[in-house]
């Protein structure tokens, strides 16, 4: 007899999402995770009373309805809209590209005049084919936006300049003509009070849980734990490379406290130019207004991954592609082993999509 139905490797939110319901079926689960702690990147730390987003700001928002009930189950949301503020050489913009980024751009005052500005500003690149993301983003948003809003930040997330980038990582420029910096769509936003660890341990509530524990050791040693596997860590580490490594970007945060109140007035501050080498502050406190006399900030630096850095975002090139989908093929044709979440699918996944997938796989348990 084996232990357990389902051995899942990863307690992020896809694995946490797969245990609760495969639970809620009767199944027996098994949850390891390599990190010292549960949540994956969503896991959100209590340091004196501010919960910090340790793997980078995350912000909840979705128009998945069925989504939305489902994660307030676990916690209660606050009603925190995104708005994020960009910093160039001195100057702030409201983000995303709205009337109020426009006014002050240009000092243009109504729709009007905004569109005319855009329009003068692309003019010249209207008959461009554009072959990378400069000539694409300056094609679709003029001169002024791309240097100041659009070149520095992008150079620095990807690591390359613009001009070797190409083109279809911007597939439109989502411009508002209205004084709206909600930088999201969807029709549900908040962030959970009391941060994302407890819907995870939440979630986790019944499982058997083993942290610091890495999945190809475990499963050297255990072969026979589990009737089925579920893996939320990288689909190529999983076939041991065999068509080739797949390509990441990863991340550094610099965290700190500073005895100050409220350092930049706002949870999420880009920073747009490329001489300042960070991408992003964030301030943590601002997400859930947290009263304290100090605050915790981190700063985002974007960096190339490599073999034991942490693989946060999947490099969706041709290339990439096409060696995912030959592992795509392998996984196929298993049996017994479900490939699950950003790294097991090689996608750049939002959480509720993560959860929307993880609730449509175990919809076929019985
Ligand atoms: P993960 O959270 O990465 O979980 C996978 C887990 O598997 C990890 O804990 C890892 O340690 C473990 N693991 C890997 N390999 C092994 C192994 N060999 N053995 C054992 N364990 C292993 N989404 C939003 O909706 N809103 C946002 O604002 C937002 N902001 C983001 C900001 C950043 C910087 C990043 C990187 C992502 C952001 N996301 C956001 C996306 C969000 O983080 C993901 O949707 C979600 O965390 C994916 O869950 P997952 O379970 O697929 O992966």
């Amino acid at each position: 007899m084996m232990k357990y139905n389902y051995l899942i490797a990863g307690a992020g939110l896809f694995g946490s999402v797969f245990a609760h319901e495969a639970m809620k079926k009767g199944k027996k689960c098994l949850v390891i995770d390599k990190r010292s702690h549960i949540g994956g990147n969503v896991y959100t730390e209590n340091q004196d009373g501010i919960n910090v987003h340790v793997y980078g700001a995350h912000i909840f928002h979705t128009s998945d309805k069925e989504v939305w009930d489902y994660i307030n189950q676990f916690a209660e949301f606050n009603n925190y809209i995104n708005s994020p503020v960009a910093y160039y050489k001195g100057e702030l913009y409201n983000l995303p590209f709205n009337m109020n980024t426009f006014y002050q751009l240009w000092g243009v005052r109504t729709p009007e005049e905004a569109k005319q500005k855009i329009k003068e500003q692309t003019s010249e690149y209207h008959n461009m084919n554009p072959s990378n993301l400069e000539e694409h983003a300056l094609s679709l948003a003029g001169r002024d936006i791309y240097e100041k809003l659009i070149k520095g930040y992008t150079e620095k997330q990807w690591g390359r300049n613009c001009t070797e980038l190409a083109a279809f990582i911007i597939k439109r420029l989502p411009f508002r003509f209205t004084f709206n910096n909600n930088y999201f769509n969807d029709h549900y936003q908040g962030i959970p009070v009391g941060g994302y660890t407890q819907i995870i341990s939440r979630m986790l509530d019944g499982a058997d849980i083993m942290t610091n524990t890495d999945y190809f050791d475990f499963i050297e040693k255990n072969p026979d734990i589990a009737e089925n596997i579920v893996f939320t860590g990288m689909i190529d580490e999983f076939y041991n490379y065999r068509f080739g490594a797949l390509q990441y970007r990863s991340l550094k945060f610099e965290t700190q406290r500073i005895e100050t109140e409220n350092f930049q007035g706002n949870a999420v501050i880009n920073y747009t130019e490329k001489e300042i080498p960070y991408t992003r502050i964030i301030e943590h406190k601002h997400f859930e207004g947290c009263d304290s006399k100090f605050t915790v900030i981190s700063k985002e630096y974007p960096c190339e991954w490599k073999p034991g850095a942490e693989p946060y975002y999947p490099v969706n090139n041709e290339e990439n592609n096409r060696i995912y989908e030959k592992y795509r093929k392998l996984a196929d044709k298993e049996k017994n082993v479900i490939f699950g979440g950003r790294l097991g699918q090689y996608k750049y996944y939002d959480m509720d999509k993560v959860i929307r997938s993880a609730l449509d796989i175990t919809d076929g348990i019985d």
